[in-house]
């Protein structure tokens, strides 16, 4: 698929919080943790939450112990929800719709995430047939979200992610294998595939860490600073606080804006270009 067509997709799934109404921080339900210090039930607005939709320590929320509202991306969902589906309408002035746009927010957010793997796994040069059936699951995502909310509400999404989950399997293995066919230690049986593996807290430091399939993967609290990740296969890891300064992730596949907010890194850390560097990372 052209470049400029993922372009205009992943803009459009760049999240812009003046055009919702703070549904993340009022549909969702999110429990007292370090990432946020209060319970805060499914539907009901943050105290935080001023009556513009806008958050009053918005400046200092890391430092209050809200790293939480730091870390999350919505990925455009919110103002899709507020201005599309609802026309504008908000929750406070028409309470009718109120919990109708609540379930439909967490609904719009799954499609957006797979319409961002799906554009992704399209910008890579991969065989035409596996683009082709990319292009079709697209089509169908997109379509999706001109949907109502009723419509939306009884989506039935799994039918839509076992079929994306395949193909971005697909999309994943035929790209790292390209790049380890190209690397001096291709032959010399080493292991690649680390799927769903358990590296909580593990020393990365500086390795060579290129091609490997990290889907799924615990990866909480790792030292992967100054590690060569291109080509690493991030999709569904849990980066939390893995430590990412000064490490090489310029064509790592799937990672995730969010994903990259809840990590740490520094001005040396080299990220995807549609990845924006986060501001809490030291410079
Ligand atoms: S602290 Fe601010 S950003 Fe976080 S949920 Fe509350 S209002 Fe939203």
């Amino acid at each position: 698929m052209y470049n400029e067509t993922i372009q205009n997709i992943r803009e459009s799934l760049r999240a812009d919080c003046t055009k919702c109404f703070g549904l993340c921080c009022t549909a969702l339900n999110i429990a007292a943790s370090s990432d946020f210090p209060i319970n805060k039930p499914a539907g009901t607005p943050c105290v935080n939450l001023q009556s513009n939709y806008s958050c009053q320590i918005h400046s200092d929320l890391r430092e209050r112990g809200f790293k939480g509202c730091t870390v999350f991306d919505c990925l455009g969902a919110g103002q899709v929800v507020s201005q599309v589906i609802f026309k504008g309408q908000s929750w406070r002035g028409y309470p009718e719709i109120r919990e109708k746009m609540f379930r439909v927010f967490p609904v719009m957010e799954q499609i957006h995430e797979m319409i961002a793997y799906t554009a992704e796994a399209l910008s890579y040069d991969i065989p035409r047939a596996l683009s082709d059936q990319l292009s079709v699951q697209l089509k169908e995502l997109q379509n999706l979200t001109k949907l109502e909310a009723e419509q939306l509400l009884s989506a039935d999404l799994v039918m839509y992610r076992f079929p994306l989950n395949k193909l971005l399997s697909e999309t994943s293995k035929y790209i790292r294998e390209s790049l380890i066919a190209k690397l001096p230690n291709a032959k010399n049986g080493k292991n690649y595939s680390h799927e769903r593996a358990d590296w909580i807290g593990k020393k990365l430091r500086g390795k060579d860490l290129r091609a490997i399939n990290l889907r799924g993967a615990y990866l909480i609290a790792a030292d992967m600073s100054n590690a060569d990740l291109r080509g690493v296969d991030f999709i569904g890891a849990d980066l939390r606080d893995a430590n990412l300064t000064g490490a090489n992730l310029s064509t790592s596949m799937f990672v995730t804006q969010m994903q990259i907010n809840s990590t740490k890194g520094d001005g040396k850390t080299i990220l995807p270009s549609h990845i924006q560097r986060p501001s809490h990372w030291v410079q």
